[in-house]
């Protein structure tokens, strides 16, 4: 009996090879035959340049809690999901110098890039969504307001964000609508910010994201003037060769992206939107 289910285990695995399936073989996932079946790859084995060509998915997260009205607010569960779908089906998340480098044309890209995001800085974020992605081992970004740091989370807490695996970037320094304010006050923004995060986390910080997804033509300056490299906006998609740094795309996370959503996010620019 064991015999025969060795055998059609080991029958299974070359079917899944044969179809393609490889590119599902990581390292460390184990339940690849059966989820095979069930779930087929939406894209075929790619070549590197199709890849690069595709784009990838920069996933945008904001609170982790229990708030089933909020969209932006995901529960603890499916949030744990998520980020035990992307470790189980071989995503690489990519550091921000890493999103830099893609769009610069100079990085070789790991199997199925993907960036995960969190917005504000709220404190499920250091006490719930922390501990997952340290278990699973992801690495991540938040973008937090530095004038906001020491009303949901101290100094010291970005600190074992940081040492934990999750780059802390600017969401400016009050959270106010960038593109509705004048040049200078946005300059002060962007500056105190900038000033805040570098000091207290000992960085560089040159990674940007807009409140409201807010900006205009003197934000886009201003940010260069001061050595940004990236910023992250609301509009809806995945990031592609050749897109302006400053202007990128992001996909929505939140309680109503199912398993089923997630996997569409992942794996289709043109992904449905709900
Ligand atoms: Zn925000």
């Amino acid at each position: 009996m064991k015999k025969t289910v060795f055998y059609a285990a080991g029958l299974l695995l070359v079917l899944a090879l044969a179809a393609g399936g490889w590119r599902f073989w990581q390292p460390g996932h184990e339940k690849l035959p059966a989820e095979q079946a069930a779930k087929p790859a939406a894209q075929p084995a790619a070549s590197a340049e199709a890849e690069r060509a595709a784009g990838i998915p920069v996933l945008m997260y904001h609170s982790v809690g229990t708030e089933p009205d909020n969209d932006a607010v995901i529960s603890p569960e499916l949030f744990t999901a998520h980020m035990e779908y992307l470790q189980q089906h071989g995503f690489t998340p990519l550091a921000a110098e890493e999103l830099e480098a893609y769009l610069a044309g100079t990085l070789k890209l790991p199997p199925r890039p993907v960036v995960i995001t969190f917005d504000d800085g709220y404190r499920d974020t250091y006490e719930v969504a922390l501990p997952v992605l340290k278990r699973l081992g992801l690495k991540s970004i938040l973008f937090i307001p530095a004038g906001e740091v020491g009303r949901r989370l101290s100094w010291q807490e970005l600190r074992e964000m940081k040492a934990a695996g999750m780059q802390i970037a600017s969401h400016s320094f009050s959270h106010r609508e960038l593109g509705a304010l004048s040049a200078g006050e946005q300059a002060e923004e962007i500056v105190r910010s900038k000033e805040l995060l570098d000091g207290f986390l000992e960085q560089d910080t040159r990674f940007f994201c807009y409140p409201y997804g807010s900006y205009n033509q003197d934000t886009l300056r201003l940010l260069r003037e001061h050595g940004f490299k990236l910023a992250v906006t609301l509009e809806p998609g995945w990031v592609k060769s050749g897109d302006n740094p400053l202007t990128l795309r992001r996909v929505w996370m939140g309680n109503s992206v199912t398993l089923q959503h997630l996997h569409e996010r992942l794996t289709r620019a043109d992904y449905p939107m709900l």
